[in-house]
């Protein structure tokens, strides 16, 4: 009897603890030792030239390129937004390989890096840039008052692929619902979190583009991190709604499936609201354990927790700046 109630108590000991770091276990069950192996070159279309064998360059308009990286595992696009003054690299992908030269090629402006959140997919790491931005919210600058911001496991996830964790040297906070401005051309800092509580997108009004970084793409979108938010999402998903008309360019971070940049529609984005509506109410039923998983639309899945340890608390943030 004494050993039925130990061995009760261990299994209930272990199941704690697997919740507890369940976020840490999807990703040492994923976690590789150095870059994974490349994909195999797939067609990308007409519009896009390859550099190097690995990154495409694909131009979206006359002043904007997606440098992707579709031999990826996980299929990154970097986008290189220029003005008459200087260029903005939104993300810089893994850092494998150099982007930073590719998207010198593609203009003589200075280029100022801006990731749109700090997974060590988006940072560049190895690849470093002479001028950085980075969302200007409370709890980051009061982490980097000389304007060195190390950024904690969690918020970099290098580790999954034994990437080190960075330090980012801040030259510029870009504060949400804020302008940055590129001479002739200006971007608006969106505060879209729920896949990380860091996450921005940028919408350039005039050329009538939104880029949404891991926020919205075509595929999974990851919502069950240890910094990610349901109720998050919501507030995200209401700030892109409500800053961009029906008719803007959506451009993600990553895909799944060739040819070119991840775009979508502003509709994509209306059915993740709407989808997160009916998560709340239990209105769909999501598949698997941990994490579950939804469906949205037939190009976009949302992969979250469970719904009893969903936390819908809509961020402090948004509703004080009222952006
Ligand atoms: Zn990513």
């Amino acid at each position: 009897m004494r050993y039925v109630a130990a061995g009760l108590i261990l299994v209930v000991a272990i199941g704690a603890l697997a919740v507890w770091q369940r976020h840490s276990l999807v990703f040492y069950a994923l976690s590789s030792d150095g870059m994974p192996p490349l994909l195999e070159a797939q067609d990308e279309g007409q519009n896009v030239r390859w550099v190097d064998d690995y990154f495409t360059v694909q131009a979206i308009d006359a002043r904007t390129y997606a440098i992707g990286e579709p031999r990826y595992v996980q299929q990154c696009y970097s986008y290189l937004i220029i003005g008459s003054e200087r260029a903005l690299l939104f993300d810089a992908g893994p850092g494998y390989f150099d982007i930073r030269s590719v998207a010198e090629s593609l203009t003589d402006k200075p280029i100022t890096f801006l990731p749109s959140h700090f997974h060590f997919d988006h940072t560049g790491n190895e690849i470093t840039f002479d001028r950085v931005a980075v969302v200007d919210l409370p709890y980051l600058r009061e982490r980097a008052p000389d304007n060195e911001l190390a950024l904690t496991s969690d918020e970099h996830l290098g580790y999954v692929e034994g990437v080190e964790n960075i330090t980012l040297k801040v030259d510029e906070w870009v504060a949400p619902g804020s302008d940055i401005s590129l001479g002739g051309r200006s971007l608006r800092i969106l505060y879209t979190p729920g896949h990380t509580e860091d996450s921005i997108s940028l919408f350039d009004a005039q050329a009538n583009l939104l880029f949404t970084g891991d926020f919205i793409y075509p595929g999974p979108l990851f919502a069950f991190l240890r910094n990610s938010g349901m109720g998050d999402y919501v507030a995200g998903a209401d700030t892109v709604i409500s800053s961009a008309p029906e008719t803007t360019r959506v451009l993600g971070a990553h895909r799944i499936v060739p040819p070119g940049a991840p775009e979508i529609v502003m509709d994509d984005v209306k059915d993740l609201r709407a989808a997160l509506d009916e998560i709340k109410a239990g209105e769909i039923e999501g598949q698997g354990v941990f994490p579950v998983v939804y469906r949205v639309n037939d190009k976009i899945e949302l992969w979250a927790e469970p719904p009893y340890l969903q936390d819908w608390t809509v961020p402090q943030l948004l509703s004080d700046k009222d952006q």
